[in-house]
């Protein structure tokens, strides 16, 4: 009787064993994990020249880099009137690409060895607030979370959004990006947008880039909007109906909305 008690109680640690490693293991991963944001889109190998523009996944589907001549980091609307103007003045293709680009294809890529890329990473300011009328204007190169985040701390949130928070307010208009309810005006953020600064291209008459400024009635707004980014830089973006709610951070409904 004694050997048989002997042998279960061999049995049963041998079949302990498998478990406790599988949880010593687990709790070493679990010290060891940790999230970082992905690194800047844009990189260059000499200054500002001989650029790359990689997407967050590492790779487009063409398996081919995304090469650009030069890229500009403008921190201000002034400066980013000077990159359009200069790449404009020199002929060259120009794209604006957001501090994480987030779309599979080559969309922030201006094409060719030859083209200018100006990153949108330093335009992320929020420009003004006004909780009482549910309204933000914030710049072009603004990510999600940093929306979310000053929109929070005034009381506001989103009512719809794309389900990354990396993603640029720019970048996500261009694509006509969206939420995943039908409520109010639709889930996709667009619909929220009352008024948008976009610096384009422009005739040496006009030195060479122009700002232009689109409010809500403005008829060529709907198009700035959904863009693809080939109309210009979108230097700020004005949006309206931010609801009085808690924050959501993935595309979510809320259900108390100011008018
Ligand atoms: C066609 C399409 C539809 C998508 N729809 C959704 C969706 O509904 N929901 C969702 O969660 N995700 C969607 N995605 C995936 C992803 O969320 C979007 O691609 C993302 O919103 C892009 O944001 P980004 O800041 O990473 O811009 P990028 O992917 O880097 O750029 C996208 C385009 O925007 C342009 N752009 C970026 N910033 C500016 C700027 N300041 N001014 C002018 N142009 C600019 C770029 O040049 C490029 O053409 C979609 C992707 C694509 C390609």
């Amino acid at each position: 009787a004694t050997s048989a008690v002997d042998g279960m109680e061999a049995s049963r640690s041998s079949s302990l064993l498998p478990a406790a490693l599988l949880m010593l293991l687990g709790l070493l991963l679990s010290r060891r994990a940790c999230s970082s944001p992905p690194p800047d889109s844009v990189a260059c190998a000499r200054g500002t020249s001989d650029c790359t523009l990689a997407n967050v996944y590492g790779s487009f589907p063409d398996r081919t880099a995304c090469r650009a001549a030069d890229a500009a980091f403008p921190r201000t609307e002034a400066e980013l009137v000077v990159a359009v103007a200069a790449a404009a003045a020199a002929k060259r293709k120009v794209k604006a690409a957001p501090r994480h680009s987030h779309s599979f294809p080559k969309l922030a890529c201006p094409g060719g060895r030859d083209g200018t890329i100006i990153s949108t990473a330093r335009l992320n300011r929020t420009v003004s607030i006004d909780a009482a009328q549910g309204l933000m204007t914030v710049e072009g190169g603004m990510v999600l979370r940093d929306l979310i985040r000053d929109a929070a701390a005034a009381g506001l949130a989103l009512p719809h959004s794309p389900y990354w928070y990396g993603v640029s307010i720019g970048g996500l208009l261009a694509t006509g990006a969206q939420g995943s309810s039908l409520w109010g005006k639709g889930s996709a953020v667009h619909e929220y947008v009352v008024g948008m600064r976009i610096v384009a291209p422009a005739p040496a008459s006009q030195g060479f880039a122009v700002v232009r400024e689109l409010g809500a009635d403005h008829p060529d707004l709907d198009a700035a909007k959904v863009s693809l980014g080939v109309l210009g830089v979108v230097s700020q973006v004005r949006s309206d109906r931010v609801a009085e709610s808690p924050m959501c951070m993935h595309a979510c409904t809320v259900k108390s909305l100011t008018s």
